[in-house]
């Protein structure tokens, strides 16, 4: 009964026609949905099905709303000095110098100039990969100073946020720099210069406690976790159950502590409107 046998060790892939697919999908983790990376990337990092928004790097974030995705960066070589000489399960250092590492950046605050539809913006974005986005010194002095540097050009202020809150590893340190940057945002309000705050996923602590609650307009992202403790610490205190959705943008809009919820790819073209509105000064022609 050979026949029902199968004597060979069956179909062997011949190294020639092999293509490798390998890194060119990308799986929804919200909707299971697979699609071509190069489409996902197109769509803003985006799933083109079910409209969740991934967590993006200040790099890809820049590159979609500058003009042509061009900008020069300021202020990029502050670092940190390690005020408390902290360490945890490690030393501060230590987890510095891993995300310079990483990221390629002195620490978790990218402050960039350049043209958003022809009108010239100051845009300071946290880097979340650089432990968690957090809030130390540097932060505040870099958002600090894009607020100043806002203030003397007489341009509009836009702060992207994707932070975790304030840095523990340099305790009061960060604390004071939620003081200090406050402190520079009330002088763009009352030389009337717009200061927009964008909360992306995730915006906690100490960052919404300060600037990203601050904006002249909040502006949340679809679906991005925005709150100041996290859940579970609340459900604890206050031992109920927290509603659906709760810390969500959507939900925050509705009970009025976000102005809109918009989508990535709607953003650059909504802040171009919005600052039409709020500086009415003509700019130069719409470029994307
Ligand atoms: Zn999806």
């Amino acid at each position: 009964m050979a026949w029902f046998k199968r004597e060979s060790a069956g179909l062997e892939p011949q190294p020639d026609r092999v293509i490798k697919s390998e890194g060119l999908w990308f799986k929804c983790d919200g909707c299971r949905h697979i699609m071509w990376k190069k489409d996902f990337e197109a769509n803003y990092e985006v799933c083109t099905k079910c409209d969740k928004h991934f967590r993006i790097d200040t790099r890809t974030r820049l590159a979609q709303l500058f003009d042509d995705g061009v900008w020069t960066e300021e202020d990029g070589n502050i670092e940190t000095t390690d005020p408390l000489n902290f360490t945890d399960l490690k030393p501060y250092k230590g987890r510095v110098k891993a995300a310079q590492k990483k990221t390629g950046r002195k620490d978790a605050v990218v402050n960039a100039r350049g043209k958003m539809n022809g009108r010239e913006v100051i845009i300071s974005a946290l880097e979340y990969g650089f432990i968690g986005g957090s809030m130390g010194g540097v932060v505040g002095e870099t958002v600090t100073r894009a607020a100043e540097k806002a203030l003397a050009a007489g341009i509009p202020l836009i702060a992207i946020s994707a932070t975790g809150g304030a840095r523990m590893m340099e305790g009061t340190v960060s604390l004071m720099t939620m003081v200090k940057i406050s402190a520079a945002l009330a002088k763009l309000d009352d030389a009337k210069i717009p200061y927009i705050s964008i909360l992306t996923d995730p915006t906690t602590g100490g960052v919404t406690a300060s600037f990203a609650m601050l904006g002249d307009l909040n502006i949340g992202e679809p679906g991005a976790l925005i709150g100041f403790a996290g859940p579970r610490v609340i459900e604890q205190t206050i031992r109920q159950k927290l509603p659906p959705g709760f810390q969500r943008s959507e939900f925050l809009l509705e009970k009025g502590f976000l102005d809109a919820v918009v989508h990535r790819r709607e953003m650059k073209h909504y802040l171009t409107r919005a600052l039409d509105w709020m500086t009415n000064t003509p700019r130069e022609a719409e470029a994307s």
